[in-house]
């Protein structure tokens, strides 16, 4: 007999769907063209929102293998600025890929998800189960079948991504912004550290991007690197994410750019709303949801694309931060998604010193 629903895609966003769609008693399986573990290139940086929308799904972000993060630092030219995360949001945490790709698989096998790896899915014919959920990333195919492929803005970006053997030298993701790019570090593991790098520029590389950031080139010197992955970002917003049985999920769904590191905390809080719309039998409280939650990360995406393509304005902005930390705080917590009017005690800078990435981690 077949389940309730199908699931397109086993990446994060595909997992959490099933696994909120499972606790709310749909039976579903899962139809992924690859095996586990499945890896992608990702800056691996999870903000602290992260954390109360995996519980949700009932894991611990605390609990995945990787490093807690404290705050970001933006990084450019003679300019260095940092804002750390309020306490009552808590950590965010550096994850490799894989562990929180293994940790979701693990828990949708305990509530019992039929996972179908190997499986790729061909056309939408085939799934004869009664709900379709198009979890098949950026260059969905189900958005297709489903003629749900408009858009009301859609901006391409090229990304690329390496790990480093080394140790990791602060809790922050370091985000170096460059002449060509954005080069992002996060700390992911005792010894190991992720590089991801964003670019506007058609046919420019990693190492490009590198060139013209000779603080991080001086920091990585002499680190063995593993070879560089490359994937596309996209600012996008489709004009509607569901359509008769169908509903798109995460990347599927259009996505926020990658320097906002927000995608898949996104994907967690759309499963969650997508299994609750279901349980209502009514897919437009998703397609209202949707729109709403995406709304703050696509609005911090755009003034991160701005100061992309304006190196000038990069500059005068990054020295405007360092100049005023509260601002660079208000910022952030903005992108956290709190009011930004009560100062909070966290938006002094916080010395670089005060915190050593082994005296930070957990027990
Ligand atoms: C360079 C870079 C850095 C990033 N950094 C961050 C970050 O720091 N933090 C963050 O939150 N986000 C980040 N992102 C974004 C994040 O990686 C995506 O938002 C996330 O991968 C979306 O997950 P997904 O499950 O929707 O899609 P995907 O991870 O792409 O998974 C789609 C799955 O569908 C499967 N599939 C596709 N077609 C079919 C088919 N026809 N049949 C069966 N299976 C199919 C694929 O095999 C794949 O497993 C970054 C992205 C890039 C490119």
């Amino acid at each position: 007999m077949p389940a309730d629903a199908a699931i397109v895609g086993g990446g994060p966003s595909g997992l959490a769907a099933a696994i909120a769609l499972r606790i709310r008693g749909f039976s579903v399986a899962v139809y992924d063209a690859r095996r586990p573990p499945i890896d992608k290139p990702c800056g691996e940086g999870f903000l602290p929102g992260t954390a109360p929308a995996l519980r949700e799904l009932g894991l611990e972000l605390g609990s995945l293998p990787g490093i807690p993060l404290r705050g970001i630092r933006f990084i450019g030219g003679h300019s260095s600025a940092v804002a750390v995360f309020p306490v009552r949001q808590g950590e965010g945490r550096g994850v490799r890929r894989t562990e929180l790709h293994a940790a979701l698989v693990a828990r949708a096998e305990d509530l019992g998800v039929q996972l179908n790896w190997d499986h790729p899915v061909s056309s939408m014919e085939a799934l004869a189960e009664r709900w379709i959920v198009g979890a098949d990333g950026i260059q969905s195919r189900v958005r297709q079948w489903a003629h749900l492929g408009c858009t009301e803005y859609d901006s391409v970006r090229f990304g690329f991504q390496r790990h480093l053997a080394m140790a990791p030298w602060s809790n922050e993701v370091e985000v170096h912004w460059g002449a060509l790019g954005q080069a992002y570090v996060t700390p992911v593991g005792e010894g190991e550290v992720g590089l991801a790098a964003l670019t506007h520029h058609h046919g420019v590389r990693l190492p490009e991007i590198l060139a013209e950031l000779p603080q991080l080139t001086a920091r990585l010197r002499g680190a063995p690197l593993t070879a560089d992955r490359g994937a596309i970002t996209a600012r996008r917003r489709l004009r509607r994410v569901t359509s008769g049985r169908v509903a798109l999920i995460g990347d599927a769904s259009g996505s926020v750019d990658a320097i906002t590191g927000e995608g898949l905390s996104l994907a967690f809080r759309q499963a969650t709303l997508l299994a609750t719309a279901l349980q209502a039998n009514d897919l437009e409280v998703y397609e209202i949801g949707h729109r709403a939650l995406a709304r703050r990360a696509q609005f911090m995406g755009a003034l991160m694309l701005l100061l992309d393509r304006s190196p000038l304005l990069a500059r005068v902005t990054l020295a405007t931060l360092q100049a005023a930390p509260p601002l660079f705080a208000a910022m952030l917590r903005l992108h956290l998604g709190e009011a930004t009017s009560p100062p909070s005690r966290t938006a002094q800078p916080a010395g670089r010193e005060a915190s050593s990435v082994r005296a930070k981690q957990s027990p």
